[in-house]
């Protein structure tokens, strides 16, 4: 027989991961070890006998056999949180492909000593009408950050200082002047627990509507029955679904149990985070990136020892080890910031559904957009699904109308404004109403080429062509590498060299020139380097300091401004001419997201997309907001050429210092799946080929491509391929797996 051994951590400490010890696992166990399972083993020069936790089982070692130890007994004590943990973290290494230590970073929090956090609150001090009185005094005086302030206090007694210094974006210094002033306290207190406690919970909840009540009742007696499951909730912008997501979870509580709620990063908002502060008061913590490591230790260990009963926050804070989770919750549930895009390259829904599964808690998923891969499922029975069409109250969809630009240009129209587009601008400009103004690609990724011969200027590190910036440079977005623009063309010698104009900045700029007076800002990757400055944006905006917001994707996501009537696509067609299987649906979900921004208040709005392809089916049914025509066309597609979600696929990046060896075991590699696999039924193998990028920072990158629709055929793959890198190990050349990725490489 062979021997097995167990990879066994002592000390589950982040910082320790890295340290595993192979010990011996003795016939006698063979059967009640596995990955999560704690072991009592020998320990160091004494043999001091210390528990540690089994993270992988191998039947090969590297030490010579007579210096391995053995095992001496499984844990009597069962398994643990930590178990859990370490299942996760091998069900994401065994599924996704990564190692195991980076799987179990993924997945344990890091442990850092921090000296007690001291938590802090906003008081109101004067009544609601004086501090709405107030507000309005420091409006006049345009201390806008103050008035800010005194508004949100004037609806609620007290806020946590997170959110206020966070979200609203009010500066230390503005707040300890209006304290000063007697217009508010903050209240310090040193502890453990979080002190968010909005302290009037009398938030004016709406009565649910029958259709929100339906869902809720559904998802609750499903768990209840013992067979919790998952449920797509499809419901347009605005038509009530975070009602129901606060609905489930509140009887999650009610039944002992806890509940995770992811949202994406871009729309933790300060609206969204305070009805969830006020539904559940300090029960109820968030997860975000602005979060130290410490703080985010504090959370877990908070939601370990059941202080606390929700978390919220992006994609990480699905791994909450809470004792008895009851559902995770996974809103904008299409949004690419689930995917990971380091190795583990978990999806987060896939991974919540496996979490759930373990622990017996039900999944909903929300969108207004849903996945391919979601709808898809809940058609085929495997989801529940919910359908909410109507926005409760008067509240209507804008209107959209369609611009052609080719026929704009055959006209004489040369502006990035097509004509219905500027008549609309310049009535809300006069009405005094504001606008957004969409670019649908990141950046200003305008290339420079020749007019005369056509050639492009490229990174000379990287196999992508470099962009412009106003003063003069070019810009190599992936590795920072940049060079004056010459004067004439490196090719030709031609004075033509001139760059693409269709980047924010351009549009901003254009703006200034053909509405001046209006009073612009601007969003994108540049503008919102630092993360406050992303707030401080959107901030200045709903304070109607700005008539139009010009921005690329990020503005588009869960912001409301309801002093916003109309909403502008200035080429929707960007997004469209990318290779990648994805580009259909990832332009139809931009467009019906930004037409969802526009008249969210009281006025109707108004939503004009301009484009190259008005007949384009994501044009056409985003316009329509036809989700299902959408699907319809979209799934027909993929199943024809066989891609995600009807089959699955594998991508495999091979990055390499030398480009011929990257070939070479793209090659080695295409060929061993076709020898060891070729009699699998269905199984598609394509390449090696070069990478769409086929170079990034002097690496050389080949790509390879699988597809079946079994996604464990491809989990067999992958294994395959990684006993192989192992076995002929590479200097110099990396390997990463991509399940269903989210881009083509
Ligand atoms: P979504 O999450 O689908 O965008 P929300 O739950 O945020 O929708 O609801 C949109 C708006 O409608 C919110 O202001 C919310 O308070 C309100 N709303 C939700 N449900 C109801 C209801 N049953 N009756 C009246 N207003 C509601
Ligand atoms: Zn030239
Ligand atoms: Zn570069």
């Amino acid at each position: 027989m062979t021997e097995r051994y167990a990879d066994v951590i002592i000390d589950i400490a982040h910082e320790k991961v890295d340290k595993v010890f192979q010990y011996r696992i003795p016939a006698g166990l063979a059967q009640s070890i596995y990955p999560g399972v704690r072991v009592h083993v020998p320990f160091g020069r004494g043999n001091q006998e210390k528990i540690g936790y089994v993270v992988d089982i191998s039947s090969e070692t590297d030490y010579p056999a007579e210096k391995i130890k053995t095992v001496s007994a499984v844990d009597e004590k069962g398994m643990s949180v930590e178990s859990r943990q370490i299942q996760i973290a091998y069900w994401l290494k065994s599924q996704y492909g990564s190692t195991m230590i980076a799987a179990l970073k993924t997945v344990l929090p890091v442990r850092q000593k921090q000296k007690p956090l001291e938590k802090k609150r906003v008081l109101r001090c004067l009544s609601p009408s004086e501090t709405a009185q107030a507000a309005v005094m420091c409006a006049e005086k345009h201390q806008r950050a103050k008035a800010r302030m005194l508004e949100a206090l004037a609806t609620e007694e007290e806020l946590p200082y997170e959110l206020v210094r966070q979200k609203l974006n009010v500066a230390a210094s503005t707040l300890q002047a209006l304290e000063r002033q007697g217009l508010l306290k903050i209240e310090k207190k040193t502890c453990y627990r979080n002190p968010v406690r909005v302290a009037d919970r009398q938030e004016n909840r709406p009565a649910l509507n029958p259709v929100q009540q339906q869902i809720i009742d559904a998802v609750v007696n499903a768990y209840r029955e013992g067979h919790p499951g998952v449920h797509l909730v499809h419901g347009v912008t605005g038509s009530g679904k975070t009602e129901v997501y606060l609905g489930i979870i509140e009887q999650m509580i009610a039944m002992g149990k806890q509940a995770i709620m992811l949202i994406p990063e871009i729309a933790l908002t300060y609206q969204t985070l305070l009805r969830f502060y006020k539904r559940f008061g300090d029960r109820v913590s968030v997860m975000n990136s602005t979060l130290s490591a410490g703080e985010k230790y504090d959370q877990i260990e908070r939601a370990k020892a059941g202080e606390i009963d929700v978390i919220i926050g992006p994609r990480s804070a699905l791994f909450t080890p809470f004792p008895n989770l009851g559902v995770i919750v996974m809103d904008e549930e299409h949004e690419n910031s689930y995917k990971s895009e380091t190795s583990p390259k978990y999806h987060a829904r896939e991974t919540a559904i496996q979490i759930a599964s373990m622990c017996g808690a039900g999944v909903v998923l929300g969108s207004a957009t849903p996945s391919l891969e979601a709808y898809y499922r809940a058609r085929q029975g495997q989801y529940q699904l919910y359908e909410m069409k109507e926005r409760p109250g008067n509240s209507v969809l804008p209107a959209v109308h369609i611009t052609d630009l080719r026929k704009e240009l055959k006209e004489g129209n040369r502006s990035i404004f097509g004509r219905r587009l500027r008549e609309l601008m310049e009535e809300r400009l006069s009405g005094k109403e504001q606008t957004i103004l969409f670019l649908n690609r990141r950046g200003y990724a305008g290339f420079v080429s020749c007019r005369a011969c056509g050639h492009v200027m490229k990174c000379p590190h990287c196999d992508v062509s470099l962009s412009e910036h106003k003063n003069g440079m070019l810009i190599c977005h992936y590795c920072g590498y940049q060079e004056r623009k010459p004067g004439k063309c490196p090719e030709c010698g031609s004075p033509y060299l001139l760059g693409f104009k269709a980047g924010t900045e351009q549009v901003e700029e254009a703006i200034h020139r053909e509405f001046p007076g209006a009073r612009v800002l601007r969003m994108d990757a540049d503008t919102t380097r630092k993360k406050e400055s992303y707030e401080k944006i959107l901030s200045a905006f709903a304070d109607e300091e700005a008539d139009i917001l010009v921005g690329t994707q990020m503005i588009v996501k869960g912001h409301d401004f309801p002093g916003v009537t109309l909403v502008g696509v200035l080429a929707a067609d960007l997004s469209l001419n990318r290779n990648d299987y994805r580009a259909g649906e990832r332009t139809f979900q931009l467009l019906t997201q930004a037409a969802g921004r526009a008249g969210r208040g009281e006025r109707p709005g108004e939503v004009v997309i301009q484009t190259y392809q008005p007949e384009h089916y994501s044009v056409v049914y985003a316009a329509g907001q036809d989700y299902e025509g959408f699907y319809g066309e979209e799934i027909a597609y993929r199943a024809l050429l066989g891609y995600p979600p009807v089959e699955h696929m594998l991508a495999v990046l091979i990055v390499s210092r030398v480009q011929e060896e990257g070939e070479r075991l793209g090659e080695k590699m295409t060929e061993l799946v076709k020898k060891e696999m070729g009699g699998t039924d269905g199984l598609r193998v394509i390449g090696p080929a070069e990478a769409s990028i086929g170079k990034l920072s002097d690496l050389y990158r080949h790509t390879l491509y699988l597809r079946h629709g079994d996604y464990q055929v491809l989990v067999e793959a992958k294994d395959r391929l990684e006993r192989f890198c192992r076995e002929h190990e590479q200097r110099e050349q990396t390997v990463q797996f991509d399940f269903d990725p989210m881009n083509t490489y």
